[in-house]
């Protein structure tokens, strides 16, 4: 079976089972949505790409929380002060030449995705977001990297920027 078929069944019909049982189940709904993100990535590597029309998406809460500046209108009036990874992932965004934007939530994600037209997107947020967000996306490929949160959900996240670059690889060489 084609594998963009394989992963629109994950998306489209065993998430939503998932995401009943887990009605159910809450403490278990955040692994059966970290599965998901996981078989997810696995299907969009089994493709090749090769394109820089690449869009790397953040949640806002990666950057740090008590910073003034407004990044969500233009992630680029970013001071670079090496507070938080804002900076760390601009400057991946400009060596590689990708669309580098914070959304504040869903709507604004899928507002992004649609002026940006890329051909592939690199998002990071939370196990929920990120899941629900590969589910509205399909069929661009997409891969997810769950965010890290030392500090509890929503404040001060982190991503492994190694992580980005080796997803940013994998989707410039075919
Ligand atoms: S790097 Fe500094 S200026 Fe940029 S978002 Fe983080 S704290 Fe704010």
């Amino acid at each position: 079976m084609p594998y963009k078929l394989l992963r629109g069944m994950v998306l489209k019909i065993w998430y939503p089972f998932l995401m009943l049982l887990g009605a159910f189940f809450k403490q278990r709904r955040e692994g059966f949505q970290r599965s998901v993100i996981a078989l997810n990535n696995r299907l969009v590597r089994k493709g090749r790409y090769g394109t820089r029309k690449i869009l790397l998406l953040l949640p806002h809460c990666i950057q740090v929380n008590d910073c003034q500046i407004r990044l969500t209108h233009n992630i680029y009036n970013c001071k670079r002060c090496g507070r938080c990874e804002v900076k760390d992932l601009i400057g991946i965004a400009e060596e590689h030449k990708l669309e580098l934007f914070i959304a504040t939530g869903g709507t604004l994600a899928r507002k992004i995705v649609l002026e940006a037209r890329p051909e592939a997107i690199i998002a990071v947020a939370c196990e929920r977001d990120l899941s629900s967000g590969l589910v509205d996306t399909y069929p661009m490929p997409v891969l997810g990297i769950p965010n890290e949160r030392p500090f509890g959900p929503c404040v001060n996240t982190r991503v492994d920027l190694g992580r980005v670059r080796e997803a940013i690889e994998f989707f410039v060489h075919p």
